[in-house]
């Protein structure tokens, strides 16, 4: 027996006797993630992380206090159990423990991967405040993988209820999407999922990489979709293939949720950003994730062009996500180009420690001033700037101010700019009547209810770029109001 073993049960032993002090639970160290080797992952796109062992989970299940107000709950957007699960994965029940989960995620692989615990769950752990310490928390998310993918093989498909004989069009197959359709169609509708590519899965398919999150699991939940009867339409463009008005008036769809996501990237308004080698991080990634350009003259039908020195601009999670593609995609030298410094940038503390474990150089208080060409339109270099921080500004950070005079040149022959995303218009252009606000955003009220009639909305295009877990949040109360809608359009 493994010294981990051996000590497992001995904690265990303890905790079925009532005998195990909260001390000795503090005393148990926080499980480390087995993650792939960071030399040969710089060359494969295989997941990093790996998930815990059994061994592991229970170890960290048992590091939980049970705190009765379970200030963790609070923390997370779709308040599941936290402890109640933890609890069962201690016990060795973790078809209960996924239970639990799942009454309110549906997508509990997906997010105990991608959800920025460290600002929601973990951040109000009783264990990481007693240690002063979030990294120290609970792993919450890591054992919501680990429950999930426990019970991946395992899954039903939920069955509908009997037909209503209404429809339900949604537009967008993101999380909100996913979540939406799996939702109204329980309830006995009939529903169409209308997605722009060729492939559904919004962002968890073609932005986040498949080394954060393997795409087969998010082709499970699009299969049990199908499976529970939900029709999903590719290469279809609402606003242009069809606008809102034609699938209700025309097409007889009674009710419709917009889960179209905020697509649109930023740009920085600096000169050079139209030369060849630059790209938007979106276009970037969906064009290695959904695209496959990784797979060099396997086929890939738009492959990106070889580069040998990229810098990235931005300081987020998808300028994490496309700096760590970009060294898998054989760049010799790959530059993160942040005008803060570490402490102030928006990604997570763990993508950053894997981007600079996999050689990515951060170029923190600088910032791109232009992006430089040759006579052929393409990329040589970018001229930067040094910055050094002011006073705070409204969002709480303190402010980059430019050292006038410091200008140096980064020699690079590709740019991703990755300076957030904004949403696309077409739907303001194509849907009278709906209401945006100044940002180009739907307006909703608290069950995600739109200006028109019937016509729902949520996710990033309500709530500009945000995350998985909030979008799922809004896809599932956006369905529950679109239900009861229905409801009393048949009495
Ligand atoms: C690179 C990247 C990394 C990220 N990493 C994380 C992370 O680690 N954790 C996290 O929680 N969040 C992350 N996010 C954010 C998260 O993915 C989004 O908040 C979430 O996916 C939004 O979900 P959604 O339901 O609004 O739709 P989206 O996932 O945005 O999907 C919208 C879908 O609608 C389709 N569509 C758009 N317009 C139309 C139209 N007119 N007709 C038909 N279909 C249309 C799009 O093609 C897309 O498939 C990341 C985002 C990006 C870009
Ligand atoms: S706050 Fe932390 S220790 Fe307390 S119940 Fe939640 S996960 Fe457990």
């Amino acid at each position: 027996m493994s010294e981990l073993s051996k000590k497992l049960q001995e904690l265990l032993e303890k905790q079925r006797n009532g005998q195990l002090k909260a001390k000795e639970r503090f005393e148990i160290p926080p499980q480390e993630m087995p993650q792939q080797d960071s030399v040969v992952r710089r060359s494969n796109m295989n997941e990093v992380a790996l998930g815990y062992t059994e061994e592991q989970a229970r170890l960290e299940a048992l590091r939980c206090l049970q705190c009765p107000t379970a200030p963790c709950v609070e923390g997370c957007p779709v308040r599941i159990p936290i402890p109640a699960f933890i609890a069962q994965i201690a016990a060795g029940n973790y078809a209960g423990a996924l239970e639990i989960i799942k009454e309110y995620s549906l997508l509990p692989a997906v997010c105990g991967r991608v959800c920025p615990q460290e600002v929601q769950c973990q951040e109000k752990c009783t264990v990481g405040l007693k240690f002063k310490d979030v990294m120290k928390s609970v792993s919450i998310g890591r054992l919501e993988r680990f429950a999930a993918d426990w019970g991946a093989e395992k899954a039903q498909t939920p069955r509908a209820a009997a037909p209503t004989g209404q429809k339900v069009a949604i537009i967008g197959s993101g999380p909100g999407g996913i979540v939406a359709a799996s939702d109204t169609r329980r309830a006995g509708h009939s529903v169409t999922i209308f997605e722009a590519f060729h492939k559904p899965g919004g962002v968890m398919v073609y932005g986040i990489p498949e080394f954060r999150l393997p795409k087969a699991i998010v082709h499970k939940e699009i299969e049990t979709l199908r499976k529970m009867g939900v029709e999903i339409v590719c290469n279809f463009i609402v606003g242009r293939t069809r606008t809102i008005e034609q699938l209700m008036k025309e097409d007889g769809f009674d009710a419709v949720y917009i889960g179209v996501g905020a697509g649109l990237p930023k740009f920085m308004g600096i000169e050079g950003e139209q030369l060849v080698g630059v790209y938007s991080a979106n276009e970037y990634l969906t064009r290695a994730n959904l695209m496959k350009a990784y797979q060099f003259g396997r086929g890939a039908d738009t492959p990106i062009a070889r580069s040998r020195r990229v810098a990235v601009f931005g300081g987020g999670n998808v300028a994490m996500d496309a700096a760590r593609m970009a060294v898998r995609l054989g760049a010799e030298k790959v530059y993160l180009v942040y005008r803060r410094s570490e402490k102030e940038m928006p990604a997570r503390v763990e993508e950053v420690h894997h981007a600079k474990e996999e050689g990515v150089e951060f170029c923190l208080l600088q910032n791109p001033k232009r992006i430089l060409g040759n006579e052929q339109g393409q990329v040589v270099g970018v001229e930067c700037l040094r910055y050094e921080l002011g006073e705070p500004d409204e969002s709480g950070r303190r402010r980059p101010v430019p050292i006038a005079g410091s200008e140096f040149v980064l020699d690079v022959d590709t740019v991703i700019v990755a300076i957030g995303n904004g949403a696309n218009p077409l739907l303001q252009q194509t849907t009278p009547g709906l209401k945006f606000n100044k940002w180009g955003n739907i307006e909703v009220d608290e069950n995600c209810r739109t200006s028109l009639e019937g016509v729902y909305a949520g996710g990033d295009i309500v709530l500009g770029a945000a995350t998985v877990i909030l979008a799922m949040g809004q896809g599932r109360i956006a369905a529950a109001a679109i239900n009861e809608y229905l409801a009393g359009k048949r009495r």
